[in-house]
């Protein structure tokens, strides 16, 4: 167990001076789901065969002495709506779940050059649109930190996992906060990179303009490493971007003297739990006496970003989930009588609640008669919301707020109202409409013992800054 709760980079440290093999690692961490994913429910199926034999390769390697790739032999979880070859990959959902991926997405191919044993598809909200992972179609997620609460979602299986020492990393997807609000209900890192640095192919789609692929980990060094590991062009995506890839983990441990940090003011205004509140005011006293200097700054249209994000993000979905038809992938109606019967059939059955509502609001948006006065004013604002934060950003070199208003909530407690559900994201979403690198990072635990996330929001491509902020935090409060 102990050996379990190391870092990605403790747990290295011992595969190269052999004080464990991978093979051993591997072996501990399905013991360790077998043990508890019962009660957690982070995975939807497991791929262990495959992983043990990337293990059994990377003990190869070091038994010859040959170099290893930064991640080698960490077990990792991969969220489900990623592509990998012979698994299933369901996202959740009815639609998909017998399907079985025929191709590896690119981060999937990449995981696999690096050595990186795949431990399962981790579960998630049905096609990546909730925020407490209970829309997956085949069973809800429990937080590690207490069985009662939500984990966060939609990359709830990908951050429970971590939390639960049942994968030392994972990789989620983020559209409007998937990655950030798991990491901070879950008391871990997790970070969604520039829009277009890591490849989206293979990725199921949910909102093309907004999903982005990022790393989970206990600490801020594993995710910098695991980021690098993944990130970079790739020709299969044309939105992926062709402009070199910093080394972030050259900068992650310098220092934070002069730094100039924007703490955004409406995030820190009503609504926020006292609790969460005080994390970020002790987060923003130790940069501080870190050196670097804290500004008050206002977004204004900040409070705009929910209703452009429902807007823009179920309008590119009900877009994206037409190809579920029946005809091309995974499940189809028994009882059909002619072809469009198959079709709405098909999606009557196969998709859930959310998916269908998000398909409903997305379709209705484009309709030709509301396209102007909903889908058109809404990328107007997006573009104002990006002018908002350039303007912050010609002062400031990162922003933080909290990560959510609040830590983790009861299960059950926000279902019955999908608005409430889907304020949970305010402070998130900007960070997907402008393109954005931003983290989660704890900073502390509310008075019923669950995390707190701190978010560090960066200029676009400057993933660097944001990680080396993060690292000095983590340092100094640890
Ligand atoms: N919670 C948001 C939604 O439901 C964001 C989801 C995500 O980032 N995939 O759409």
């Amino acid at each position: 167990m102990e050996l379990l709760k190391k870092t990605a980079t403790e747990q290295r440290k011992l595969l190269l001076n052999k004080e464990i093999s991978a093979v051993e690692l591997t072996e501990e961490t399905y013991k360790q789901i077998e043990k508890l994913d019962e009660k957690i429910g982070a995975y939807n199926s497991l791929t262990k065969e495959q992983a043990l034999e990337t293990a059994k390769k990377v003990d190869e390697k070091i038994a010859k002495g040959e170099e290893l790739p930064l991640m080698a032999g960490i077990p990792l979880a991969l969220k489900d709506n990623m592509n990998m070859i012979g698994s299933k990959t369901t996202a959740s959902s009815k639609i998909l779940e017998n399907f079985v991926s025929p191709y590896d997405a690119t981060v999937t191919k990449k995981l696999k050059e690096n050595l990186i044993p795949i431990i399962g598809k981790a579960n998630l909200d049905e096609f990546a649109m909730g925020s407490s992972n209970e829309n997956s179609a085949f069973k809800i997620v429990r937080n590690p930190h207490n069985l009662n609460k939500v984990p966060g979602g939609s990359s709830g299986g990908s951050a429970a996992s971590v939390a639960a020492y049942e994968a030392t990393v994972s990789l989620g997807s983020d559209t409007g906060g998937s990655i950030r609000l798991p990491a901070s209900f879950c008391g871990i890192n997790g970070f969604k990179p520039t829009y277009g640095r890591v490849s989206r192919y293979g990725l199921i789609a949910f909102a093309s303009s907004l999903d982005q692929i990022g790393p989970f980990g206990r600490s801020v060094e594993d995710i910098a490493n695991l980021y690098m590991t993944i990130a970079g062009w790739d020709e299969k995506d044309s939105t992926s971007l062709k402009i070199e890839v910093d080394d972030v983990t050259k900068t992650l441990k310098d220092d934070i003297k002069g730094l100039k940090i924007g703490v955004i003011k409406e995030l820190l205004a009503e609504g926020v739990n006292e609790d969460v509140r005080k994390s970020i005011e002790v987060a923003i006293e130790t940069y501080k006496k870190l050196g670097a200097t804290i500004k008050e700054v206002s977004l204004p249209l900040l409070k705009y970003s929910i209703g452009i994000y429902y807007i823009v993000a179920t309008a590119e979905a009900s877009s994206n989930l037409a190809r579920f038809d029946g005809v091309k992938y995974g499940y189809r109606t028994k009882d059909a009588q002619n072809l469009l019967e198959m079709y709405t059939k098909t999606r009557a059955e196969g998709f859930g609640d959310e998916v269908k509502r998000r398909i409903m609001l997305g379709t209705y948006a484009l309709s030709s008669g509301y396209y102007d006065a909903y889908y058109k004013k809404a990328q107007q604002l997006r573009r104002l919301v990006k002018n908002d934060f350039d303007t912050v950003f010609a002062d400031v070199d990162i922003l933080i707020s909290p990560t959510c208003p609040t830590t983790a909530f009861d299960i059950g407690s926000r279902n019955e109202d999908p608005l409430a559900m889907y304020l949970t994201d305010i402070a998130t979403i900007s960070a997907n409409l402008i393109g954005a690198p931003a983290l989660s990072t704890p900073c502390g635990y509310d008075s019923e013992k669950m995390p707190i996330g701190l978010q560090i929001i960066g200029k676009n491509l400057d993933e660097a800054t944001i990680l080396r902020a993060a690292y000095n935090l983590e340092q100094a409060i640890k």
